[in-house]
């Protein structure tokens, strides 16, 4: 490590920067707004500060004159431009009175660069590369990005603000460490990350016994909870960075067979894994049975994932798990996740909604033959509305039954999309009058229907047209 990160107060004294062009311009941005105050030498005379706030250009000193020959008495830095000699002789004069420089794009002349950083108010990363490679340094920050709480900034002025007040209560700096610790890692740390700071005010004045507090073994019971989290429908980069978080923090993860193993990947190292889901045709461990395992996970104070295929709330028995929680009286929360019927779409190109051909959208599940004789077809009449089908496929017959019994033309287009957006995806298309027979192509695993002539706007659908025409082509030629 040649460079070591500190943080510079921009309050104590101006940075004096020297010269023009859009490099300055971007630096100038980035001194404005985290506070500090600029003495600009602009040299060749334009100072464009547009896209600047007034109250930002407020804060900018024009200055005259050779900036070699400044008057540097209380400058904290110096920052300048390249190009040409001044960058040279800017440099030897700020080592000579022990001034830290930056001379741009020029680390031979440089005694400090610039980081990449993260900016979350009182929480700011920085990133360094030692000046070999700002590419990596943005992809080092791009993942920290995803990784924090929005609201991480929030928690450490929240605690900033309990500070001097703890410290008088908890004398012990090791249980007070402690103390804070549990307060972030526990319900009062989600309550300021959930933007509910004034709640969480509350529950850290309550706490009677701080040291008490502090010095409980082990998680307590209070801080168990279970987090319903949507897994998506099967490639990891679409799991929602919340989700992932979740993922990340738990303890314990109760996951569906419709989750895949690179999603599982993604979660904590040490986390315990339960696969407790129910593979069509094979007695599964049962809801009941599932029902208790996130009730006594959570009642023996640990994190728990509910993990499952899509969103937990689109037939995935979400609604049901929650109910069971909350009457138990466990904490809890949901996360949502894409469903299959969006994952298809975006990635086969069918437009669920689109100007005069699709004007609404139906999700129903049709999981066997007899719920699919429930269903009220005559409510799936409308041309205009796209129809998915969850669980469908062995349904198929009676799904197209019921659809040409509502109204709905034998040429409506329709695809099966089966393993959407894994890597071994395999999307179907043909009419509504063909489904039973599109459906038997599909080579396994699970697979949506999307019944609409939107469809025929899909990827999957323009390239059998011009597989067609191809053949037609080369029928003609023979
Ligand atoms: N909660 C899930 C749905 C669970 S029901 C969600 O929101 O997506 C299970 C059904 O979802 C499957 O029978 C299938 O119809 C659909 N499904 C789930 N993952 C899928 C995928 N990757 N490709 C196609 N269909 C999928």
């Amino acid at each position: 490590m040649r460079f070591l990160p500190v943080f510079l107060d921009l309050q104590s004294g101006p940075i004096l920067l020297v010269g023009a062009g859009e490099l300055v311009r971007a630096k100038l941005r980035l001194l404005l707004a985290a506070g500090a105050r600029i003495r600009w030498y602009a040299i060749d005379g334009n100072r464009d500060t547009a896209g600047l706030d007034a109250s930002e250009v407020a804060r900018i000193e024009h200055a005259q004159g050779d900036p070699v020959t400044a008057d540097l008495a209380g400058v904290i830095a110096i920052l300048c431009a390249g190009a040409g000699d001044v960058g040279t002789a800017m440099s030897a004069r700020a080592k000579a009175v022990g001034l830290p420089v930056n001379v741009m794009d020029d680390l031979a002349h440089s005694t400090f660069i610039f980081p990449a950083i993260v900016d979350r108010g009182d929480v700011v990363v920085a990133i360094g590369t030692g000046g070999s490679s700002p590419v990596v340094a943005r992809r080092v920050r791009e993942r920290i990005e995803a990784m924090l709480p929005a609201r991480i900034g929030d928690l450490a002025t929240f605690i900033g603000r309990w500070r001097k007040t703890m410290h008088g209560r908890i004398p012990e700096m090791p249980l007070r460490r402690r103390f804070w610790e549990r307060v972030i890692d526990g319900p009062i740390g989600a309550l300021v990350l959930a933007g509910r700071a004034g709640e969480a005010d509350h529950a850290l004045n309550d706490i009677a016994d701080p040291s008490a507090f502090a010095g409980a073994q082990s998680a307590g019971a209070a801080d168990g909870r279970v987090t319903l989290v949507g897994a998506g429908p099967g490639d990891p980069d679409l799991l929602t960075i919340k989700a992932l978080r979740a993922l990340q923090d738990a303890d314990i993860i109760f996951y569906d067979e419709l989750v895949s193993k690179e999603i599982l990947d993604r979660a904590r190292r040490d986390a315990a894994r339960v696969p407790v889901g129910r593979r069509v045709g094979k007695p599964g461990i049962g809801q009941d049975a599932i029902n208790k395992l996130l009730i006594d996970a959570a009642q023996s104070g640990q994190r728990a994932v509910r993990l499952k295929g899509g969103d937990p709330f689109i037939f995935g028995r979400g609604g049901e798990e929650v109910e069971v929680l909350r009457e138990a009286g466990v904490a809890y929360s949901v996360i949502p996740g894409i469903t299959a019927a969006l994952g298809a779409a975006a990635e086969s190109e069918v437009p669920l909604t689109f100007r005069h051909e699709a004007l609404r959208i139906t999700f129903l599940t049709a999981h066997r033959a007899s719920d699919a004789e429930t269903v009220d077809w005559s409510t799936l009449t409308d041309q205009q509305m796209t129809v998915g089908v969850y669980m469908g496929t062995t349904a198929a017959p009676t799904v197209r039954a019921g659809l040409l019994l509502a109204g709905r033309s034998p040429q409506t287009a329709v695809g099966v999309f089966a393993r959407a957006t894994r890597p071994d995806a395999q999307a179907v298309v043909g009419t509504l009058d063909q489904l039973p027979a599109l459906v038997d192509r599909i080579d396994g695993g699970p697979a949506i229907l999307v019944i609409g002539d939107v469809v025929a706007h899909s990827a999957p659908w323009r390239a059998a047209q011009l597989n067609q025409l191809v053949s037609q082509v080369m029928v003609a030629a023979e």
